[in-house]
C-alpha cells in the first residue's frame, strides 16, 4: 500500500512528490499543531473544520454566560505547547496566559481523609508525610526518581519521533527501560514504592487516561503521573479552549487559511496519491498533501473508504458521562481538580473495561475551572465539570434511555461526596454520553481513543501514513492520547511532510 519517496532504514520515511500545497482536515489541537509547523515551514496551508470553532475536543459552550470546557482541563507539558508556536517564531506567552494549578488536585477518599497533590516534590513529600506517614514519604520520592528516568528515556525515542517499525526502538533506552521495570505491570511497580492505598491510587489512576486499569497497563505508563504530578497542571486563563484559540489565531496570523463550518466528505484518490478533499457543499479542494485529523478509524472508513485490518482489530478505552454545570453554589472544600475516590478501587476498572459495566461504587473527577478564573461564570456563579468514567458502546448500554437516570446517579453521588444542594443550584447544564461522543465522529463512543495497551502503542498503533501523500494526526494514530500526545502527533505529521531538514521560521530567526 505505502509508496514513498525515501525510507532509509533508521530515518523516518516522508511523503513524496510536491508538497507546497497542504489540505488539514480538522482543526483539533493535532491539526493546529500541525498546520502551525508547516507554516513556520513555508508550506501553504487550508484548515477544513466542520464546527465553527477551532479545537476539537477541545471545544467550547457558552451559554447565559458561563464558559463551559467540553473536554480536556488537565493540562501538563506546556514545553510542547511552546515548541509549536516557536515553529512560526511566536512565544506562546504574548498568545496565552498560563497559570500554574496549585494543588495539581485533591484527593478525597471514603474514609475522611483528603490529600492534597503538589508537583513541587519536597511540598508533596511533606502532604504525604501528614497524612500518611514518613516511610510513605519516602517511598513516594523513590518513585519521583523512578518516573523521571522512565520520562527521560522514553520521550526522545518512543513517543518523540515517528517510528516505522519495531525496529526502530532498540536501543540502550529500551534496554534502560526494561532494566527499570518499564515492561511490568504498573500497579505492582507502583506498589513497589507506595505501600498506601491512597498513593498508590493517586499515582496510577492516570492509567486511565490510556484506556487501561493499573492492573493491566504496563509501567511504562507511569510516563503520565509524571507528567502532571511532577511537571505540573496548568490552567490557561479563559479555560481549556484559550489554547486551540491562540493556536488558530497563531497560525493565521502565518498565513494559514481556515475555512470552519464546511465537512469534509471525502479524500480524492488518484491511484495511492490524494489530489484533494470533497466537501459537503459540493467545493473541491486541491492538495499536494491531506492531513487528517479526525479520529483515525472513521478517517479511513469515511474518507478513504477503507478498513484496513490493523485499524479494525483495535480495542477501544473506556468512555465518559460528562456534566457540565453552571451553578450558584460555592463549595469551599474544593480545589480546581477534585478526585473523589469510591471504596471500589480494582472493581472500578473490572466493572469499565473487563464487565463492560456502569460504577456501582464511583471514582469522580470534578473540576471547578472558576476557582482559577472567576471570569468563567457570571458574578458570584461557578463552572463545574463532572467526569464519570463509563464503559465505551461496547457495553450493551442504551444512552438513550439510560441518560436521565444517570443524571439522577450523578447528582446523588455528588451530593453524598459532600457537594450539598448540588442539584438544586444548577442553573445551566450541558451533558455528554457516549454516545454523543460517538455522534461526534469518536469511534464507538470512546474519546480516550483506543486504548493504550502494548499492542496498540509505538509501532503497533496505527501509523501516521496512508498511500503516497496522507498523513494521519490525532490521538488515533502515534504518539497517542491526550493533549501532550496530540501536540508531538502535530509534530510527527509536519515531519512526515517537511523531512527532518525543516526550515521553520524560528530557526531563520536566530
Ligand atoms: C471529556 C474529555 C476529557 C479529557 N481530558 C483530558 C485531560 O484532562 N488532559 C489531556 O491531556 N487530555 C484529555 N482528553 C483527551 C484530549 O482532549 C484528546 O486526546 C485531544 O484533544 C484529541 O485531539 P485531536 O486533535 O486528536 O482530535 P479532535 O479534538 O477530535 O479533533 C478532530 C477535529 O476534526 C474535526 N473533524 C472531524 N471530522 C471532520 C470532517 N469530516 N470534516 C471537517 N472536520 C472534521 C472535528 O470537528 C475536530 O475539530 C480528554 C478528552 C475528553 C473528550
Amino acid at each position: 500500500m505505502s509508496n514513498f519517496s525515501r525510507w532509509i532504514p533508521g530515518s523516518p520515511r516522508t511523503v513524496s512528490g510536491k508538497t507546497d500545497d497542504v489540505v488539514i482536515v480538522g482543526a483539533g489541537l493535532a491539526g493546529l499543531s500541525a498546520a502551525m509547523r508547516l507554516a513556520g515551514a513555508g508550506r501553504k496551508v487550508t484548515v477544513i473544520e466542520r464546527e465553527s470553532i477551532p479545537g476539537g475536543r477541545a471545544g467550547r459552550i457558552s451559554d447565559r454566560g458561563f464558559e463551559f470546557d467540553t473536554g480536556p482541563t488537565v493540562l501538563t507539558m506546556p514545553d510542547l505547547i511552546a515548541d509549536a508556536f516557536d515553529c512560526l517564531g511566536e512565544n506562546m506567552n504574548d498568545w496565552l496566559t498560563l497559570e500554574p494549578v496549585a494543588p495539581l488536585y485533591r484527593a478525597f477518599y471514603q474514609d475522611g481523609s483528603v490529600l492534597d497533590v503538589h508537583s513541587d516534590t519536597t511540598a508533596m513529600a511533606a502532604e504525604i508525610e501528614k497524612v500518611i506517614g514518613a516511610s510513605e514519604a519516602d517511598g513516594y520520592l523513590k518513585y519521583v526518581d523512578f518516573v523521571t528516568d522512565l520520562y527521560k528515556y522514553e520521550m526522545k525515542n518512543f513517543i518523540d519521533r515517528n517510528i516505522d517499525s519495531p525496529l526502530d526502538l532498540l536501543s540502550m533506552d529500551l534496554v534502560r527501560l526494561i532494566k527499570l521495570g518499564g515492561f511490568r505491570k504498573l500497579a505492582p511497580k507502583v506498589g513497589q514504592y507506595l505501600k498506601d492505598d491512597r498513593t498508590q491510587r493517586v499515582f496510577s489512576f492516570q492509567s486511565m487516561y490510556a484506556g487501561l486499569s493499573p492492573y493491566d497497563a504496563l509501567a511504562i505508563y507511569a510516563v503520565i503521573a509524571y507528567m502532571d504530578s511532577v511537571a505540573g497542571v496548568f490552567a490557561p486563563k479563559g479555560g481549556m479552549h484559550a489554547l486551540p484559540v491562540a493556536m488558530a489565531k497563531a497560525a493565521e496570523k502565518h498565513g494559514v487559511t481556515f475555512k470552519y463550518d464546511t465537512e469534509v466528505t471525502k479524500v480524492r484518490m488518484n491511484g495511492n496519491r490524494a489530489v484533494g478533499v470533497e466537501t459537503s457543499n459540493g467545493e473541491f479542494f486541491a492538495a499536494d498533501v491531506v492531513v487528517l485529523n479526525p479520529d483515525l478509524p472513521v478517517a479511513y472508513r469515511d474518507l478513504l473508504g477503507k478498513e484496513p485490518w490493523s485499524v479494525k482489530r483495535l480495542k477501544y478505552s473506556p468512555s465518559c458521562y460528562l456534566l457540565l454545570a453552571g451553578s450558584s453554589a460555592k463549595y469551599d472544600h474544593i480545589a480546581h481538580h477534585n478526585i473523589h475516590f469510591g471504596h471500589s478501587w480494582a472493581g472500578v476498572f473490572e466493572e469499565l473495561i473487563d464487565k463492560k459495566q456502569l460504577m456501582s461504587d464511583p471514582s469522580v473527577l470534578v473540576t471547578n475551572p472558576t476557582f482559577s478564573d472567576p471570569g468563567l461564570a457570571p458574578d458570584g456563579k461557578q463552572v463545574y465539570y463532572v467526569l464519570f468514567p463509563t464503559p465505551n458502546l461496547d457495553a450493551d448500554i442504551d444512552w438513550k434511555k439510560q441518560a436521565p437516570a444517570y443524571r439522577d446517579h450523578a447528582i446523588e453521588t455528588l451530593q453524598a461526596r459532600g457537594y450539598t444542594g448540588f442539584g438544586d443550584s444548577i442553573e445551566v447544564e450541558h451533558i455528554t454520553t457516549p454516545q454523543d461522543w460517538s455522534d461526534r465522529g469518536m469511534e464507538r463512543g470512546a474519546p480516550f481513543a483506543a486504548a493504550h495497551s502494548f499492542l496498540q502503542t509505538g509501532p503497533f498503533r496505527p501509523g501516521n501514513m496512508f498511500g503516497e501523500n496522507v498523513v494521519f494526526t490525532g490521538s488515533g494514530t502515534q504518539p497517542g492520547v491526550g493533549v501532550p500526545m496530540v501536540l508531538v502527533s502535530g509534530r510527527l505529521a509536519a515531519e512526515r511532510i517537511t523531512g527532518p531538514d525543516k526550515n521553520y521560521k524560528s530557526r531563520a530567526r536566530r
